[in-house]
């Protein structure tokens, strides 16, 4: 993570050590960044990665307000390695084959939709 050129935050992938799987190299260098200013918002904050972003570390980039990613290769270059990043986004938008279609996060959706209907009824 670099800010104004200079390094304020590192990390590398510590899934498989961890073990922990959101344990990514741009959450690591995410939280590195924060504890480094001492706060969430990383705006005017550049993040720098080999490859493009999963789409956990994608939102988390989002959420902390990175102005750009820079990466190397893209997630198709991935999946020659084994990494499914592109299932992932196909599950977000409903392809998912795992779900026969549907995605999981229409499913919570409903659920959490069905709960404020449960809500507002009381
Ligand atoms: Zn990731």
């Amino acid at each position: 993570m670099v800010r104004n050129a200079a390094i304020i935050g590192r990390g590398h992938n510590q899934v498989v050590h961890g073990p922990d799987p959101t344990a990514h190299a741009e959450i690591l260098a995410i939280r590195d960044a924060c504890a480094t200013l001492g706060r969430f918002d990383l705006a005017g904050c550049e993040l720098f990665s080999t490859c493009e972003p999963c789409p956990m570390c994608y939102a988390a980039a989002w959420w902390a307000r990175i102005s750009t990613t820079h990466y190397g290769c893209t997630r198709h270059d991935a999946e020659r390695f084994g990494f499914d990043d592109a299932a992932i986004y196909d599950d977000l938008e409903g392809r998912g084959p795992r779900q026969g279609g549907s995605s999981r996060a229409a499913v919570c959706a409903q659920v959490l939709l069905l709960e404020v209907d449960h809500l507002v009824a009381a």
